[in-house]
């Protein structure tokens, strides 16, 4: 037999061979593993909805003018009573059986009362308003009219559809002699919009009374498409934690003077020298669950390419954070507390330099990050003792909810009723960016999701607090139903 004989040139030719195809074995073999689970059969539950009645109730509700304002004096506060009375009169079953208590200003807190009491479900929703500027609208903002399909109004999408999706649905399950299993709450609040009081004071009265609620269901997320790269079809996104928010304020005080006597570094120059160190020094890369967990979902749905980096995300990382810091947006801001400057202040004269100047920055945080630990992260990257950084107003992120249907009641229950509604449709966990209320339920419950129980496109989305603000009627019935399947498995 003929001995083989490697000799070193060959040897050096292989090696790189070798070393890719160590890396790219292993890549590849966790790529083609990446596959969607099989999807377990799914048979939507029957649903009655009466259509007539939810269009006019809904429009009904729109023609109350809730505008929630920062400047009490703004509020019509005969408008929030008159929508109080209008869901009297509009849902007599659900006001003969429920207990409702009024909470503050505005909060509308009914429990009607289940065969138990040990895993209770909240289901959330706000019924103030922002304000409409009437002169873009084509149709009147408050006038609820139905035309080309849709009902019109300022807050057919945020949110009084969905406080409509839960009465009607209810009214309807209580006339076939529905009873929940387990306590349910409706919480409305009328000062979402504002982060008023109201709702922090139900969560607080739920509090006092040791309730502590197995599932929780807020606005947030919507049945959407091509949110995800690589995938077609339509996602079901829950939100299972939402990002924080926090003003804050970087000023530096200086002698001022005369625009003809200037000083090497003017206080202006110091601070946009702060400015650009902030900017050039992004906030760590954080994998958060929810983000995590979304890309594991979806990611095994997407193409080839991008299945393998999401396979691989731990190989990838560096290269996707490099990507997200160059181009910023939605991406980058799920991966990391975010810093947007938005207003800067000096002096009002173009010949006086400034005694004091300023500029303010809306933080966005993420994980780990709270409004302590950026303020002093940012004394950090600033270096700089004399601007003073103090944080005006903030609240930290959502502690994260499970996103397995083992790991929670509540979220089992929830992708349920979504199945039903869109069977097609991939449910998946996200990370909300914008705020909602239901952070506050974090303090009572580890199941708090967001959820707006609807097929919302991208020009839709684009209307919540836009101009023509308007709802399909085959939307607002889907929704009635969505909430019917939701009531059956609480
Ligand atoms: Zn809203």
């Amino acid at each position: 037999m003929k001995r083989k004989h490697i000799n070193r040139k060959t040897l050096l030719k292989a090696l790189p061979v070798a070393a890719l195809a160590a890396v790219a074995l292993p890549v590849m073999g966790k790529t083609l593993r990446f596959r969607p689970a099989k999807p377990s059969p799914v048979s939507p539950a029957p649903v009655t909805v009466d259509r007539e009645r939810a269009v006019e109730n809904l429009a009904a509700m729109i023609r109350c003018k809730t505008v929630s304002s920062l400047d009490e004096s703004r509020i019509d506060w005969t408008e929030f009573e008159r929508f109080e009375a209008l869901l009297k009169e509009r849902y007599p079953l659900v006001h003969a059986t429920a207990r409702k208590e009024k909470v503050g200003r505005t909060g509308l807190l009914y429990c009607v009362k289940g065969a138990s009491s040990t895993a209770p479900t909240v289901l959330m929703s706000h019924y103030d308003v922002v304000p409409a500027e009437e002169e873009n609208w084509t149709r009147p903002p408050f006038g609820g009219l139905v035309e080309d399909g849709c009902l019109w109004g300022r807050g057919t999408l945020d949110t009084k559809v969905t406080l409509m999706g839960i009465l009607e649905a209810l009214e309807t399950l209580l006339a076939e002699g529905y009873r929940p299993r387990q306590d349910l709450y409706l919480a409305f609040s009328g000062q979402e919009e504002i982060a008023g009081e109201d709702c922090p004071a139900m969560v607080a009265l739920l509090r006092e009374r040791g309730i502590s609620p197995a599932l929780v269901l807020d606005e947030g997320g919507a049945v959407v498409e091509q949110v995800f790269p690589g995938v077609t079809q339509e996602c079901a996104l829950i939100g299972v934690a939402e990002k924080g928010s926090a003003n804050i304020r970087l000023s530096l005080a200086s002698s001022g003077g005369h625009a003809s006597t200037p000083p090497p570094v003017s206080t202006l120059g110091r601070l946009s020298r702060a400015l650009v160190a902030i900017e050039e020094n992004p906030f760590p890369r954080q994998m958060t669950a929810p983000v995590r967990e979304m890309l594991d979902t979806l990611g095994r749905h997407s193409t080839p390419l991008y299945r393998m980096i999401f396979a691989n995300q731990q190989l990838f990382a560096p290269l996707l954070d490099l990507y997200c810091r160059r181009t910023g947006g939605e991406l980058n801001a799920m991966l990391r507390t975010t810093v947007a400057p938005t207003r800067f202040e000096g002096s009002r004269a173009y010949n006086v330099m400034p005694p004091a100047a300023s500029f303010g920055v809306n933080v966005r945080l993420l994980g780990e990050d709270t409004v302590e630990s950026v303020v002093d992260d940012l004394k950090r990257i600033v270096d700089d003792e004399e601007i003073v950084i103090e944080p005006v107003e903030g609240s930290n992120p959502s502690n994260p909810s499970p996103a397995s249907r083992t790991d929670s009641e509540g979220y089992r229950k929830l992708t349920e009723a979504i199945r039903q509604t869109w069977p097609e449709a991939l449910v998946s966990p996200y990370l909300m960016m914008a705020g909602s209320d239901s952070r506050h339920y974090c303090a009572i419950s580890d199941s708090v999701y967001r959820f707006s129980a609807m097929r919302l496109s991208k020009e839709e989305r684009a209307m919540i607090h836009g101009n023509d603000e308007r709802v399909p009627v085959e939307t607002l019935v889907t929704v009635v139903a969505f909430y019917q399947r939701l009531l059956r498995l609480v």
